[in-house]
């Protein structure tokens, strides 16, 4: 190899090679089926089968490609096949792969609308046309005082509304100084860990994150939230954040939007509400109802990454008042000041999140939306709700099982009435057999299944073999 020949690819090469790269995804995606959904391998194999260094010398792509099908494949557990009904669904549907191809393709590094304005645009344009479509309120869209910006997860997106709210609390202060442990943020007993989280990075504290107590059917109890605001700033303290969760990760629970938001507005505290998974679900306005009171939040976020068909990473995140947000995270070195900044009409997006740098993700999304058009997109939400629907009759109609909490959207939260053990050899055994993958959480202290119907490609016969599955199991681990 020369100085002036780098071994980069030239443009044949990486067509030959990107041919290859798109064959073996499609054949993958073709045969995925034939893999057991969660994967077999053991603790540290993948590692003991790696050169313990890294190359000296450049490698054939095919023989990366051949490594990629003997080594890393087995330790592949396969969130697009019909039979993942683990956790929340985690779509990569084709169209949003090659946006994802595009965007890497560009190569665009979107920190500064003058980096790629049109990295920024498209991102804002799209994020307003999810607006429309979701019936979200109409001070989310960037053409008023709010805004939209794509996050990596809605875990930072609640670590942005949470440190927009404490800056909010405290005038600023709390940039300067610190939080000095008078702020209290507030979820339910339910709500995703990644709301701790934050608020141990947001620097309050776990101590000052109040779990408010749910009803029988998992929603927080707005009256609980107001007893605790109060006594809080009876206590001389700062309730600065709240967040509601739209679709529990647990039992898909909806906290009621209208009622904490009431208490947030009288008690001055910034209400987010965290619809990481169920947000989808909006774009049909059948199923919007369990989001009424959005008008009274601070602000928002939903996961097209999981049911809205575009590859992780894509979390949409949205502020009634983006001076709020950029008021908290925006510094300004020289090194990145310019132009079209400084006339202050444009949007740089550093300013919305925690990183500097950004992908162009909106380009996948923009992919996925005009594909599958609103239209194909709202078909694929209503057969997953209308299956698990269905599955919960068989589960109702089976004496067995019971349900452990109300059906939600795509969610199916049952149990074996057998007890822990039961339910515990039973999901492990369906996710041995290779067809099907669940997973557990618990409800009232009680080990629950989640069956969790979102994948893209699952259709009714994947959801009947897998009901079926857990039927003949239940036979061998609790005989009747
Ligand atoms: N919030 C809820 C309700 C979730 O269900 C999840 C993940 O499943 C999250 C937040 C975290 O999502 P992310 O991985 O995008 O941070």
């Amino acid at each position: 190899m020369s100085d002036d020949d780098p071994g980069h690819m030239d443009p044949e090469a990486f067509l030959v090679a990107g041919r290859r790269a798109l064959e073996w995804v499609a054949a993958y995606r073709a045969g995925v089926e034939r893999h057991p959904v969660l994967s077999r391998a053991a603790p540290g194999e993948l590692r003991d089968a790696l050169p313990a260094e890294a190359p000296e010398r450049g490698e054939a792509f095919e023989t990366i490609l051949e490594d990629l099908e003997r080594l890393i494949l087995p330790g592949i557990t396969h969130w697009q096949s019909p039979g993942f009904f683990a956790y929340f669904p985690s779509n990569a549907s084709e169209p949003s792969v090659l946006g994802e191809l595009l965007s890497a393709g560009l190569g665009v590094q979107g920190m500064l609308w003058a980096t790629s304005p049109a990295c920024t645009e498209l991102e804002a344009h799209v994020l307003d046309w999810l607006v429309g479509l979701l019936g979200l309120p109409a001070g989310f869209r960037s053409d008023g005082a709010g805004g939209g910006v794509i996050q990596d997860s809605a875990s930072s997106a609640a670590l942005c509304a949470l440190v927009a709210a404490r800056e909010r609390a405290t005038g600023g202060e709390s940039n300067r100084r610190g939080c000095g442990g008078r702020l209290v943020a507030y979820a339910s007993s339910q709500a995703h860990s990644s709301i701790e989280k934050a608020v141990r990075i947001a620097g309050l504290g776990s101590d000052n994150l109040r779990r408010i107590e749910v009803d029988e059917r998992f929603a927080m109890r707005p009256e609980a939230l107001r007893a605790r605001l109060e006594a809080d700033r009876a206590a001389g303290r700062v309730p600065c954040f709240v967040c509601a969760t739209a679709g529990t990760t647990s039992s898909g629970a909806f906290d009621p939007i209208e009622p904490i938001a009431a208490v947030c507005r009288e008690l001055g505290a910034w209400l987010h509400v965290d619809g990481a998974w169920a947000g989808a679900a909006a774009i049909c306005p059948e199923l919007r109802a369990p989001f009424a009171g959005l008008e009274g939040a601070d602000s928002y976020c939903f996961n097209p990454h999981k049911w809205l068909l575009t590859n992780f990473d894509c979390t949409a995140f949205w502020v009634a008042d983006r001076r709020a947000l950029t008021a908290a995270l925006s510094i300004s070195p020289e090194y990145l000041r310019n132009r079209a900044s400084d006339t202050g009409r444009v949007t740089d997006y550093r300013d919305w999140q925690v990183p500097l740098g950004r992908r162009f993700r909106a380009l996948k999304l923009w992919l996925v939306l005009r594909h599958y058009g609103a239209e194909r997109l709202r078909a694929m939400i209503r057969s997953h709700v209308a299956l698990a629907a269905e599955l919960a009759g068989w589960i109702g109609a089976d004496p067995r099982f019971e349900l452990a909490a109300p059906v939600s959207l795509g969610l199916v939260c049952f149990r074996h009435r057998g007890g822990d053990a039961v339910n515990q050899e039973l999901m492990e055994r369906l996710n041995a057999g290779g067809t099907a993958y669940l997973t557990h959480t618990r409800l009232e202290n009680r080990l629950t299944l989640r069956f969790s119907i979102g994948q893209y490609r699952t259709r009714r016969g994947h959801v009947t073999a897998a009901w079926e599955r857990v039927r003949a199991i239940a036979e061998d681990v609790a005989p009747a």
